[in-house]
């Protein structure tokens, strides 16, 4: 899913990841194999105070607003609706336009604190609402609210979000992390696509791509992506990583080897194309492996 932000309330990054990473899960547990995009604006209490008395005449502020563009017919959504989605293709984008999603960032941290969990989850929980809706979903009548809720429990559940603290992402979410992550590849020099989810200790998923460059030395790989990313933001311990390539495996090159190596030496690495699924511990893919500890030694 290509998220297209327009921040006018800062929040703080790492929310954002995991975002990129509900919204990714969404359209896979909605079976939605066509690219999508939606935009989501950030901002303040007023600002969606406004929208909201403009738009829907209602004079107060709220967490989330969302607006459609596919007419759904009763019952229907995104799932079983290819051909509506269809007629939203927007070539500049690539992708089908889902619709606009508007979320206040004081509402995300008050509500969070209020039901007492992580600003993580209710921000997942409130844009997964909002895409909800752009996928058909509503919660007027009592049948469907049940529906909604199932489907927003179970994209928070993949994306390891659940109130239940022990559900851990399946392989297959992992996996389909990684294929959405492929989406965003730079890759217009060698036309091979790559992406990547790194399953983090503590739970949390990291998604990268290939970036390429005019230089080809420059080129990042999707493994590496996902690995400084997650770096970066303070995630030292890793338990899985998927890779998702077209058409031949995508197993990690050396210079990622080595890198997942100096972290994760007992990382478990998944690699899916074409249909095709296959799996090696990185001892094996890097036996003998140079490492922190042979250093110590
Ligand atoms: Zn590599």
């Amino acid at each position: 899913m290509i998220l297209l932000w327009e921040i006018d309330t800062p929040i703080d990054p790492a929310l954002l990841s995991l975002m990129q990473a509900a919204a990714d899960c969404a359209l896979h547990m909605e079976g939605v194999t066509r690219p999508c995009a939606v935009s989501v604006r950030l901002c303040d209490d007023d600002a969606i105070h406004v929208i909201n008395r403009e738009h829907r005449g209602v004079d107060r502020a709220t967490d989330v607003l969302s607006f459609p563009t596919v007419s759904y017919p009763e019952g229907v959504t995104a799932g079983q609706a290819d051909k509506l989605l269809r007629m939203e293709w927007d070539d500049e984008l690539d992708a089908c336009m889902l619709g606009d999603l508007i979320l206040s960032v004081p509402h995300v941290l008050a509500q969070a604190e209020e039901y007492g969990h992580s600003p993580q989850r209710e921000a997942a929980y409130l844009l997964v609402h909002g895409i909800c809706h752009l996928m058909g979903y509503d919660h007027i009548e009592e049948n469907d609210k049940r529906r909604m809720r199932a489907m927003e429990e179970k994209i928070l559940n993949a994306v390891g979000m659940s109130r239940d603290e022990q559900a851990s992402i399946s392989d297959e979410t992992l996996l389909a992390l990684a294929i959405s992550a492929r989406e965003r590849s730079y890759s217009p020099y060698s036309g091979y696509a790559v992406g990547a989810a790194l399953l983090c200790a503590d739970g949390r998923v990291f998604q990268g791509c290939n970036i390429e460059n005019a230089s080809f030395g420059l080129t990042n790989c999707a493994e590496r992506t996902a690995m400084f990313k997650a770096i970066s933001e303070g995630a030292t311990e890793f338990t899985t990583i998927a890779i998702a390539a077209e058409k031949s495996a995508p197993w990690p090159c050396g210079a990622c080897r080595q890198v997942l190596n100096e972290f994760a030496p007992d990382i478990r690495v998944i690699v899916t194309w074409d249909g095709h699924v296959d799996q090696a511990p990185l001892a094996q893919l890097l036996p003998h492996g140079f490492g922190p500890k042979s250093l110590a030694e």
